[in-house]
């Protein structure tokens, strides 16, 4: 009989976090033997699929080199998938009926798209944007002259929005609250609408897609109980922990993820969770936050790997960092947004920022451009725990800085060490 495979830790997952779990790892303790098993068929980098519908081809897209875990001594299993996990007795069993036992693991499963329940949504022409196979095939119905219907406008989606727009695709952005509402206050967020109005994005907010219509594809959508033609339609109205494989084996906490504490320790001894399956502590309330972000779960599997490794790794709490740029405009979202202090119960006021009169310079360095908006959310006591600039590349000097007063709770007058002001 064939022996049954053995190692000391098991990484379930071969994404950001979990890659960033296993180099943690074995750095940590190079006698350990670490194995990844990832269902999808190579490492890469989730934001790059972008690339993909912008028409890159699939090899700019791997995190690392197919020989990278290799070198750190790490034994990986890409396009293989644990079918089911037992955390009593250790052992886990793949796809094809093969198993492996451990002693320790990771869980870092990502977590996979949420499309609300709205009816045609599994029809053919329906998408959504998680992995550089959603992209290929959002890719091959971007073609100049078809109507896609985005639902959901977060950063992912208005920047699928400008992407496809560029690709001359006739696109309408459908949100039911306010663009990027959970990025930016109200006059941050009308600024970036303005602007995709203004390049000819359709925006539809405060609403949500009633139907998608159609005989085997989507052929049309209803909308304010009006019916419009369209050929494709995305959802991208957020992302929920994917934990199919522990089934009722860990605690769960916030939105249905894998309950951590400050080392990424699971409800279960030896076992761990990091990524965008689990939940995390949020730096500036200290509360348990569920935030699907890649810097976030590349931080998670660093302390979580460090554990597995013998090593004492703990946090406080991570502080949220979002930005990106789509026509020619840059937005960062740090800290609390208003929204995000309300759901926790904080008091906030938010603030818009201008340049500080004493200082001719930007933020840190450089000058600001003269459409950009900056504004501040502030706790009750004056301090600063969320910041957000639309229109203003910052540099990394500039965010570090920002990051620092909002991790410090900074009183409002030392955002003038920056060059700003309230108005
Ligand atoms: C289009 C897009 C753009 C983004 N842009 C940004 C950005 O600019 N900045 C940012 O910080 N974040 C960004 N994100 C979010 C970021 O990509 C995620 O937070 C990050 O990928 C989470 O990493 P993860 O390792 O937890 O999960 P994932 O990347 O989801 O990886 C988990 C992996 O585990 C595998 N898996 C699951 N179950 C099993 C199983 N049973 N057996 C084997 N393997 C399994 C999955 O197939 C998957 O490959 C973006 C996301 C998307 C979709």
């Amino acid at each position: 009989m064939k022996r049954l495979r053995r190692t000391d830790i098991l990484v379930i997952g071969g994404g950001i976090a979990g890659i960033s779990a296993a180099i943690a790892a074995k750095t940590t303790d190079p006698k350990k033997e670490v194995t990844l098993v990832g269902e999808e068929p190579f490492p890469y980098r989730r934001p790059s699929i972008f690339s993909l519908i912008e028409g890159e081809s699939l090899e700019d897209l791997a995190i690392f080199g197919p020989n990278c875990l290799a070198e750190y001594g790490i034994k990986s299993l890409f396009g293989a998938k644990i079918k089911a996990l037992d955390l009593e007795d250790r052992l886990a069993r793949f796809e094809d009926g093969k198993k492996i036992s451990f002693e320790k693991a990771v869980i870092a499963t990502g977590g996979e798209p949420f499309v609300p329940p709205v009816e045609g949504s599994s029809m053919n022409g329906v998408f959504s944007l998680r992995s550089y196979s959603d992209a290929l095939r959002i890719r091959e119905m971007a073609h100049a002259g078809a109507r896609c219907f985005i639902v959901g406008a977060g950063l992912i989606g208005v920047k699928l929005a400008s992407i496809l727009h560029k690709r001359e695709v006739k696109v309408t952005l459908v949100e039911l609250k306010k663009v990027l509402w959970t990025l930016l206050e109200e006059p941050l967020s009308e600024f970036v609408r303005d602007l995709l109005i203004s390049n000819g994005i359709s925006v539809v907010e405060g609403q949500g897609i009633e139907s998608i219509m159609g005989q085997e594809h989507v052929s049309s959508v209803k909308l304010s109980g009006k019916r419009y033609n369209a050929d494709f339609v995305v959802f991208v109205t957020g992302v929920r922990p994917r934990v199919e494989v522990i089934a009722d084996q860990l605690k769960f906490g916030v939105r249905g993820a894998i309950e951590t504490d400050q080392m990424m320790r699971t409800s279960v001894e030896g076992v761990y969770a990091c990524g965008d399956c689990s939940e995390t502590i949020d730096l500036i309330s200290g509360m348990k936050t569920y935030r699907p972000i890649g810097s976030i779960a590349y931080r998670a599997g660093i302390i979580a790997g460090g554990n597995l490794g013998g090593e004492e790794r703990s946090y406080g709490g991570f502080l949220r960092l979002q930005g990106d740029e789509f026509l020619g405009t840059s937005v960062t979202s740090v800290g609390l947004t208003g929204a995000e202090a309300r759901a926790l119960g904080i008091s906030f006021k938010a603030l818009i920022l201008k340049q500080a009169q004493s200082l001719k310079i930007g933020i840190c360095s450089g000058l600001f451009e003269p459409d950009a908006k900056f504004l501040g959310i502030l706790d009750g006591k004056e301090r600063l725990i969320g910041f957000q600039a639309v229109g203003h590349k910052l540099s990394r000097k500039a965010i570090h800085s920002i990051s620092s007063l909002i991790s410090s709770k900074s009183k409002l007058e030392e955002l003038r060490s920056i060059g700003l002001e309230p108005t």
